[in-house]
């Protein structure tokens, strides 16, 4: 049995390339639009997130099954060169979307 946070690791990297390879998909879009509506979604900068992950111990994709207990990720506004993060799961949303196994923490998808 895969360990969880090698589990994660999967899920982080097959929601990215599923992303890459179709980014319309109907279900994520669907998925995605319900965060779209949710106070908990926030864009971040790229080098603001793995500011945040470096300033909570993380460096790279493995350990990443305790980010719920993480301190919330601020509110951004969405802008330019901002992407989608959900603030409680810290989870990339156009990734964790294309994930058959991902859930929503707050149970809205
Ligand atoms: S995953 Fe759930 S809690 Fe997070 S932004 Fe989407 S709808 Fe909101």
């Amino acid at each position: 049995m895969p360990c969880s946070s090698c589990g994660k690791a999967k899920n982080i990297v097959e929601g990215y390339v599923r992303h890459i390879i179709d980014p319309k998909n109907r279900a994520a879009a669907e998925k995605f639009a319900i965060c779209g509506k949710c106070d908990e979604i926030t864009w971040y900068k790229i080098p603001e997130y793995i500011g945040y992950l470096a300033g909570h111990g993380l460096k790279g994709i493995t350990g990443f099954k305790d980010l719920t207990s993480l301190p919330k990720l601020e509110k951004y506004a969405k802008g330019e060169n901002r992407h989608p993060f959900c603030r409680i799961c810290k989870c990339f949303l156009h990734g964790k979307t294309q994930v058959n196994d991902e859930v929503c923490p707050l149970g809205k998808w």
